[in-house]
C-alpha cells in the first residue's frame, strides 16, 4: 500500500488537513487553481496572505483554510518553466514540494492534497512535473496520506499511462 494517490478532482472539494495552492510571488491570488482556492476559502484568505509578505520562487507559507474543507492552505510558488534552465527549474519545483511537506509536518497534518504546481500557466512540462511530484512526494511525504488532484484532462491521461500504480 503506497501513501500516494493520483486522481482527478477539484483540490478546493478535498477534506484533509491541508491543500497546496500553486500560487504566485505576491501571494494574493491569481488565476488557475490560485484563484479557485481564493473563491473557495472566501476573502479571509486574502487577508492574511497580504500579512505574509509575498513568497520566493521554491519556497512555501501556510495560512487557515477559511471556507474550506481543508484546515489549513500551504501556498507554494513554482517556477516560471524555461527550458534554457530546465536544471535550476526542476530544483525550485522539488523544492515546493519539499518545504510544502515539511511545512504539513511541522503543523501535525496527516493527509495533504497537491495539484500539479507550475503545469498550467507556469508551462512546466507536464509529465516531468509529474515526476518531480512523485519523487518528491516518496522522499518527503513518508509521514503523510497524500493526494495528487489532477484537473485537466491530458495531465490525467499521462499520469494514467505512466504512473497507473498510483491512478485512483
Ligand atoms: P501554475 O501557475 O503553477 O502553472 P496553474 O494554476 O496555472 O498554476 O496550474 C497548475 C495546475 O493546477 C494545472 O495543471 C491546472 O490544470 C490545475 N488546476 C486548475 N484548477 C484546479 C483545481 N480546482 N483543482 C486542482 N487542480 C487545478
Amino acid at each position: 500500500m503506497s501513501n500516494l494517490i493520483i486522481t482527478q478532482g477539484d483540490i478546493t472539494t478535498f477534506s484533509g488537513d491541508a491543500i497546496v495552492n500553486a500560487a504566485n510571488p505576491s501571494l494574493l491570488g491569481g488565476g488557475g487553481v490560485d484563484g479557485a482556492i481564493h473563491r473557495a476559502a472566501g476573502p479571509e484568505l486574502v487577508k492574511e496572505c497580504a500579512t505574509l509578505g509575498g513568497c520566493e520562487t521554491g519556497n512555501a507559507k501556510i495560512t487557515k483554510g477559511y471556507n474550506l474543507k481543508a484546515k489549513f492552505v500551504i501556498h507554494t510558488v513554482g517556477p516560471i518553466y524555461s527550458s534554457k534552465h530546465s536544471d535550476e527549474c526542476k530544483l525550485l519545483l522539488e523544492s515546493c514540494y519539499k518545504k510544502s511537506l515539511e511545512l504539513a509536518e511541522q503543523n501535525n497534518c496527516k493527509s495533504i492534497a497537491f495539484p500539479l504546481i507550475s503545469a498550467g500557466v507556469y508551462g512546466y512540462p507536464k509529465k516531468e512535473a509529474l515526476e518531480v511530484a512523485i519523487d518528491m512526494i516518496r522522499n518527503y511525504g513518508k509521514n503523510l496520506e497524500v493526494q495528487i488532484i489532477l484537473f485537466d484532462k491530458e495531465i490525467c491521461k499521462i499520469a494514467q499511462k505512466n504512473f497507473k500504480d498510483y491512478w485512483k
